[in-house]
């Protein structure tokens, strides 16, 4: 079969708009996110069935067309775009049913096109938490969710997105469906196959449904703002109230004050959250399932002993709702007013906790070493030793220039993260734009049972070609 046939059969099969050929309609979906990458495709197939799915995969099989699988085109290294331009984007936006919510289960299984944030109000609507949680959460979808394994910002208390999962249905690459719903909390039958897909990048099967892990809602939540001396100090605040509260810590991020600076600049709506100027802040987040005024206590208490020990300048802590929406809203205009201070090069990568303020102090050594002026922003989920070590330009250099030491940058901070002990990927995934980094840093028995399990499970290498793994 001709991928002229084979589009011709697919149109007919999935209607005229669950193919699309058009290029202005096919434009949004061949767009990276941050614009870093533009793709070209042969078509963007919409299914609407699980049916559908493995009717495309199969057509797309026989016709040797490679698959991108695609959920909500929010991630952060290039995986949901194709490359060759041709390949068949496989968008998963139409499968988005809430198909079964099980709250006695503590359980709900789910369509992969479902946007997270559905998923999320779901949950809240029969009493359950859904705690997995992003900046992205208003578009991306669980299949996105769970391809990529996400982590954000509830990790430290939930884990990422592959703790949360206790079954998947899979299409497979030569379009047999697996079906592997299950809600069982305890399952020992040999290979856990679900953990295979998760974190795969669409290169193993397409993701078409999971039944997701629920929680008990939290009935009180404090929020607070601290202004702290050093790294150092918050890695030891975050080891005290981990104690303190017994575990009732739910978000711990660290945030630079160059990095407060950007958002006063650049986005409306931020204000300077705590009275003078800090060199970091932190911002965290306690919950409890019990609606008394103990949390708040022991968290006033926690932070009036660490104020004492040196290890806390200032703090804040959320009088309302709509306060800690405020605090929040500081966090998520970093990631937004970095753009606005020219070139930025970015790290997402993880150290054990134990070393992230060496990290945070050697890595910003090394960068400036090679790019005098460079402004990091190390910001993000250091409760769970995640920091996006993100580079901005010198002020007032050459952005085209400064971009261009992007890979020789990422090697250099790579293997300061290595020497520590670290992941050079801690959420975003590999996609295209770290394959060279994987191969450089993985031990080749790793890449070889990489390798082999891909091509055991997708010998004519058709799902997602050329992500994660080099060509
Ligand atoms: P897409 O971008 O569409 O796809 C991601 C990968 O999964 C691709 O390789 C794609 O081929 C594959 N894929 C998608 N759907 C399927 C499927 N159904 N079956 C098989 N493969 C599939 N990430 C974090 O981990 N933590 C964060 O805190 C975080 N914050 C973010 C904040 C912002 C503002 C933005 C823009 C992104 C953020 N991200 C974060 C990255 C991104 O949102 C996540 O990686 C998210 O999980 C991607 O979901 P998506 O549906 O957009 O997937
Ligand atoms: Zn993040």
């Amino acid at each position: 079969m001709t991928p002229r046939d084979a589009l011709d059969r697919l149109r007919d099969r999935l209607g005229p708009s669950g193919l699309l050929t058009a290029p202005e309609d096919m434009e949004p979906f061949l767009m990276e996110w941050r614009g870093r990458k533009h793709g070209n495709g042969l078509a963007v197939a919409r299914p609407a069935s699980t049916e559908e799915v493995a009717f495309t995969v199969a057509t797309c099989a026989e016709a040797g067309i490679p698959i991108v699988p695609q959920g909500g085109n929010t991630g952060l290294v290039g995986g949901s775009i194709p490359d060759a331009g041709t390949e068949l984007v496989l968008s998963l936006s139409r499968m988005n049913r809430i198909r079964r919510m099980d709250p006695l289960d503590f359980t709900v299984t789910v369509e992969a096109g479902c946007v997270l944030q559905q998923v999320q109000e779901a949950a809240a609507s029969v009493d359950r938490l859904f705690p997995l949680s992003l900046g992205a959460e208003g578009s991306c979808q669980i299949g996105g969710n769970l391809a990529s394994n996400a982590g954000g910002i509830l990790t430290i208390r939930y884990g990422n997105a592959r703790d949360l999962v206790l079954g998947l249905e899979v299409v497979l690459p030569d379009g047999r469906v697996w079906e592997g719903l299950n809600a069982l909390r305890k399952n020992n039958t040999g290979y856990d196959l679900k953990d295979l897909f998760i974190g795969s990048e669409g290169t193993l099967g397409v993701i078409t449904a999971a039944t997701l892990k629920l929680f008990p809602r939290p009935r009180r939540r404090e929020v607070a703002l601290l202004g702290v001396p050093s790294p150092d100090a918050a890695i030891e605040l975050l080891s005290i109230l981990r104690a303190a509260t017994s575990d009732a810590l739910t978000a711990f991020e660290l945030m630079p004050r160059n990095g407060i600076d950007f958002a006063l600049r650049h986005v409306t709506g931020t204000i300077d959250p705590l009275q003078g100027r800090h060199p970091w802040y932190v911002l965290l987040e306690v919950a409890s399932g019990t609606d008394d005024e103990t949390l708040r206590e022991t968290l006033e208490t926690a932070l009036g002993e660490a104020v004492e020990a040196g290890l806390v300048e200032d703090a804040v802590l959320a009088a309302s709702d709509e306060q800690s929406k405020r605090l929040w809203f500081i966090r998520e205009a970093i990631v937004e007013a970095q753009k606005h201070e020219g070139g930025s090069i970015k790290h997402d990568i993880s150290i054990p906790v134990s070393r992230v303020a060496e990290f945070i102090a050697r890595g910003t050594e090394l960068v400036e070493a090679l790019v005098p002026g460079i402004r990091p922003v190390p910001f993000g989920h250091v409760g769970d030793g995640n920091i996006h070590f993100n580079l901005t330009q010198p002020e007032g250099a050459d952005t085209a220039a400064y971009l261009a030491r992007w890979d020789e940058i990422n090697r250099a901070v790579h293997d300061l993260v290595l020497e520590l002990g670290g992941s050079i990927s801690a959420e975003h995934g590999i996609g295209t734009f770290k394959t060279a980094e994987l191969a450089r840093v993985k031990s080749p028995l790793e890449l070889e049972l990489m390798r082999r399990l891909k091509a055991a499970i997708d010998p004519a290498g058709l799902m997602n070609p050329g992500k994660l793994l080099m060509p």
